[in-house]
C-alpha cells in the first residue's frame, strides 16, 4: 500500500518513519525546500512529559484577563473578525471546566509518556545523531503562591505515572548551578529527571536522511493546493511545483500533517478541524561563558518561558498569541525573551548575536492532537499537537501507524474514529 504523507514537520516525518516500519510504501510532500522548516524549526526543544496540563485549565480565563493589554503577556488574544477564531475561543473556555481539564491532562500524559519511550527506542534502533540532552527538565517557581502548589503538582504528576521531585531553592541550584547567578533565584522547583531536550530540526533532518536510505521518497518545493475526492475516498492531491508546474499525486491512503494549515486544506471536503494557529517566539543565543549557562532544560512557570541548552546555543522560547496566520516578528516579544536571558543568566550568552524566530503552534482547544481516521475512508490525521508537538511526535505517529495497520495503539487516548468527539 502506498501512503502519501502531507507535510514534513515533526508529525509528517515521524509518521513516515512508523509507516515505513509497518511495511508501507511512503512518499512525503512539502512546500518547503527541506523538512522541519516551519513550526518544527526552532521550538523550545523540550520533551516535556512533566507538563501534561493544557493551557485550557480552570485558572486560565482569569489569568488571560489579568494579562489583557500587557505587551509582554505570556498569552495574548488579538480579536479578529474571524469566526473560526471566536469558535475556537469558545471551545477553549469549555475545555477550562475542571472535569474536562482532568480528562485532557490524563490523555496527554498517557500519550506523552508513550512518546518519550518510543523516541528512546527510535534512538537506540537507529543510532540517530542529533543535539540532545537527557538531563531532565527543572520547572522553577518565582511566585510564592505557585511555589506553594509544588507538592500538589508533584502528587498529580505521580498519579499520571510521571516521575517528579519537589525541590527547595538549594536543591534547584544543586541540579542546575547556573541558577545561582540569577538576580532573583527561584523559590522552589519540580524536577523531572526522565524528561529530555533536543533540537527538533536537527532530529528531523537526521531522520529524513535515514528514511531516504530506507526508500522513502521526499518531494519538496511542492505546494499542496487541494484534495480531490469521489465517493468518500480521496483520489488525488493537486499540487504546484516550484517552477509553477501543476501536477496530481496519487496514493492508496493519505496522512494529513500540515500543522496549522491542516484545517484550510480539508475544509472544502466538509471536515472541520478545531485547530487554530497560536504564535510563539524563540531566540537562539550563542553561549559565551559555559560555566554560567544552564545545561538542564528549564521552565519558568510564572513567565511561561522554556529554555534548553542545544550544544553551544541556548534556545529560549515562549509567548502565545492568537492572531491568525501572522508571522511577523514583533520586536517587543523578542526583547522580552532577551531580557529574560540577561536577567536569568548574566554574562552567559552573546545576546547581540541572538537569532529570533516565530512559529505557529497548531493548537486545539484541549491541546489534544487529532490522530486517526477522518470522515473520508482513506484520509488520516496526525495534526493539532499545539504546545507539545515535539514531546508527542513519536508516540502520535507510532499510534497512527498502528491504527492504519488495523492494530489497537498502546496508549489509552481518544484516537479519532469516523467522527470528531472533541469538537
Ligand atoms: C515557540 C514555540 C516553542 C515550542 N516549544 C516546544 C517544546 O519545547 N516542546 C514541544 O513538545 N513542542 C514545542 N512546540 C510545539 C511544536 O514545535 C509543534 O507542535 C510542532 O512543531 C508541530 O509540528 P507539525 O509537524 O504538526 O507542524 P509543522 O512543523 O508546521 O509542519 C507542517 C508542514 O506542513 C507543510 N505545509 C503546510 N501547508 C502546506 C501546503 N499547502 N503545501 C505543502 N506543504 C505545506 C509545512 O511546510 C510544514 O513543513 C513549540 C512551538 C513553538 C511555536
Amino acid at each position: 500500500m502506498h501512503v502519501l504523507v502531507l507535510g514534513a514537520g515533526l508529525a509528517g516525518v515521524t509518521s513516515a518513519w512508523y509507516l515505513k516500519k509497518a511495511g508501507l510504501d511512503v512518499t512525503v510532500v512539502d512546500r518547503q525546500s527541506a523538512p522541519a522548516m516551519e513550526t518544527s524549526f526552532a521550538n523550545g526543544g523540550q520533551i516535556s512529559v512533566s507538563h501534561p496540563e493544557p493551557w485550557a485549565n480552570p485558572g486560565a480565563p482569569l489569568t488571560v484577563l489579568r494579562w489583557l493589554g500587557r505587551d509582554d503577556a505570556p498569552l495574548r488574544f488579538r480579536p479578529r473578525a474571524d469566526w473560526h477564531q471566536w469558535r475556537w475561543a469558545a471551545s477553549f473556555l469549555r475545555e477550562c471546566l475542571p472535569w474536562r481539564t482532568h480528562a485532557n491532562t490524563r490523555a496527554i500524559a498517557e500519550l506523552a509518556r508513550y512518546s518519550r519511550q518510543r523516541l528512546t527506542e527510535l534512538r537506540a534502533e537507529t543510532g540517530l545523531q542529533y543535539t540532545h540532552s537527557e538531563r531532565g527538565i527543572l520547572h522553577v517557581f518565582f511566585n510564592a503562591r505557585e511555589a506553594g502548589l509544588i507538592p500538589e503538582r508533584v502528587r498529580t504528576l505521580a498519579a499520571h505515572h510521571i516521575g517528579a521531585q519537589a525541590c527547595d531553592a538549594n536543591r534547584c541550584i544543586e541540579i542546575e548551578p547556573a541558577l545561582a547567578h540569577m538576580k532573583t533565584p527561584p523559590l522552589g522547583g519540580i524536577y523531572a529527571p526522565d524528561d529530555e531536550s533536543g533540537d527538533a530540526h536537527d532530529f528531523i533532518n537526521a531522520l529524513t536522511t535515514r528514511l531516504r536510505q530506507d526508500g522513502v521518497r521526499f518531494i519538496f518545493d511542492t505546494r499542496i493546493d487541494g484534495l480531490d475526492h469521489t465517493g468518500g475516498l480521496i483520489d488525488g492531491v493537486r499540487v504546484t511545483h516550484q517552477d509553477g508546474r501543476k501536477a496530481r499525486l496519487e496514493a492508496n491512503s493519505y496522512v494529513l500533517c500540515l500543522g496549522s494549515y491542516s484545517p484550510l486544506l480539508v475544509a472544502p471536503l466538509g471536515e472541520r478541524l478545531p485547530i487554530y494557529p497560536v504564535k510563539g517566539y524563540s531566540i537562539s543565543v550563542p553561549v559565551a561563558d559555559a560555566s554560567r549557562a544552564p545545561t538542564v532544560s528549564l521552565t519558568d512557570e510564572a513567565r511561561r518561558i522554556v529554555c534548553s541548552r542545544l550544544g553551544d546555543t541556548l534556545r529560549v522560547a515562549g509567548t502565545a498569541e492568537l492572531n491568525g496566520y501572522d508571522l511577523d516578528l514583533d520586536d517587543k516579544r523578542v526583547a522580552s525573551l532577551k531580557a529574560w536571558v540577561a536577567r536569568s543568566f548574566p554574562g552567559a550568552t552573546d545576546l547581540e548575536h541572538a537569532t529570533p524566530w516565530c512559529g505557529l503552534r497548531p493548537t486545539t482547544p484541549s491541546n489534544m492532537p487529532l490522530i486517526g481516521k477522518s470522515g473520508l475512508l482513506n484520509l488520516y490525521y496526525n495534526t493539532g499537537h499545539g504546545t507539545l508537538g515535539w514531546t508527542m511526535a513519536c508516540g502520535s505517529s507510532a499510534a497512527l501507524a498502528d491504527l492504519m495497520s488495523g492494530q489497537r495503539p498502546e496508549p489509552d487516548f481518544p484516537f479519532l474514529g469516523r467522527r470528531f468527539d472533541q469538537d
